[in-house]
């Protein structure tokens, strides 16, 4: 095993049920209630082998943390550098809206231009660990993008589907990079109903958000780069725009394993959960104190990653919501619009209107009280702006 990772992958669990599966098997959902599964690890065995002070030394990708990922063997890792993004102090963009210690996680500088990357990375890999040949998504955008490059890397065929009113961009990156496009006339949901229906006819594997393993692994890294850049810290407040859910579920299970291996200790970062008020199935389930997120009715949103109008992961990400003592807010597209202008203007970077949305948020949390200006505040910046240029002009 000279071209082993020392993956400390231990095995596979339903994160409804518990019912436990062989790390070896390739899955979609829980073959018992269909909901997502998650990759376990011997922690004890991670946590005497790494010693996360000498992390620094290590190449600057998410696959730093391999012990920590489900890929076994070196040759399957496909990569195009994701991960180790910047973290930087906002200092101008603070300073104008009276915060002294607001930071940007800047995920656009990934390949691809979003965290999309980090999710894509850890999927392809592993189903190519796993001998899959071809794989198929339904996308608001970014997903595509980064399935598409990925497949292409590891030499995997891509069937991509994706809303008709999906930026123009997206359409066109996945084409250039090989992928079978279809545009659909709906919305995320159907493009993912399509997929279902089609997957094991055509012999694709269906990578969609949480419907399989992998890709909140890639996730999680979010928090294992958060932590090691701010010296085991964790901030008191991380800001997300929320769609499918694998960033805040991904960093929450980040969290807890640095924990049980003692990198960090148990107080956690509020996770506040920013959604488009024309699609905000989370923040109505958080406010109504419900568990599982309905469907929201006719969603519309410019920021398309956020048009996710029921997410399978829901139940996660309320969970870690609530266990954080965090918070989840609505903006409109008009705040969340003059957030990526404000952002731009006052950082110099040029981001997604998802991320415009953390900006957006500031100010309303502020009056509610839900955070303070002199707090650690994190706000995920989740991908570039220049893919959404319809949208801009
Ligand atoms: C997909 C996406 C989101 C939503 O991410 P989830 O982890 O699915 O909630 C936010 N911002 C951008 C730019 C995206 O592409």
């Amino acid at each position: 095993m000279s071209n082993s990772t020392n993956s400390t992958i231990s095995h596979l669990e339903c994160t409804s049920c518990n019912k436990i599966f062989p790390k070896e098997q390739l899955l979609n959902l829980c073959t018992d209630c269909s909901l997502p599964i998650f990759a376990r690890y011997d922690l004890d065995k991670a946590k005497y082998e790494i010693d996360k002070d000498q992390l620094v030394q290590r190449e600057s990708t998410m696959w730093r943390y391999k012990e920590l990922m489900p890929i076994e063997n070196e040759e399957n890792i496909v990569t195009l550098g994701e991960g180790w993004t910047p973290l930087v102090h906002a200092q101008r963009l603070g300073a104008s809206l009276g915060f002294s210690n607001l930071l940007l996680k800047d995920e656009s500088l990934n390949p691809t231009g979003s965290f999309k990357a980090r999710g894509m990375s850890a999927a392809i890999s592993q189903a190519k660990e796993k001998g899959v040949k071809k794989v198929a998504i339904p996308t608001a955008g970014n997903a595509g993008g980064a399935t598409a490059a990925y497949a292409a890397k590891a030499g995997m065929e891509a069937h991509i589907f994706m809303p008709s009113d999906t930026p123009i961009a997206f359409q066109v990156e996945c084409e250039q990079n090989g992928a079978q496009v279809e545009k659909i006339d709906g919305l995320i949901s159907d493009c993912g109903k399509i997929v279902a229906e089609r997957k094991d006819a055509e012999g694709w594997f269906d990578i969609s958000t949480l419907k399989e393993p992998y890709r909140v692994e890639g996730k999680k890294t979010l928090g294992y780069e958060l932590a090691e850049q701010l010296n085991w810290n964790l901030p008191d407040v991380i800001i997300y725009p929320t769609g499918g859910g694998t960033g805040i579920i991904g960093m929450w299970k980040a969290f807890q394993e640095m924990e049980d291996m003692g990198w960090i200790g148990s107080k956690r970062p509020r996770m506040i959960s920013v959604q488009a008020e024309g699609c905000a199935p989370i923040v109505r389930a958080f406010n109504s104190g419900l568990n599982n997120a309905p469907t929201f009715k006719n969603a519309e949103t410019v920021a398309s990653g956020l048009r996710v109008p029921s997410a399978i992961g829901d139940f996660l990400i309320l969970q870690s919501i609530r266990e954080s003592n965090g918070y989840a807010i609505a903006v409109s597209d008009k705040a969340l619009l003059e957030g990526v202008q404000l952002l731009g203007k006052m950082e110099g970077i040029f981001a997604a209107p998802e991320a415009g949305a953390t900006v957006a948020a500031l100010s309303g949390l502020v009056e509610s009280q839900h955070i303070n200006q002199n707090e650690k505040i994190v706000l995920f910046i989740t991908g570039g702006g220049a893919k959404y240029i319809d949208v801009f002009i």
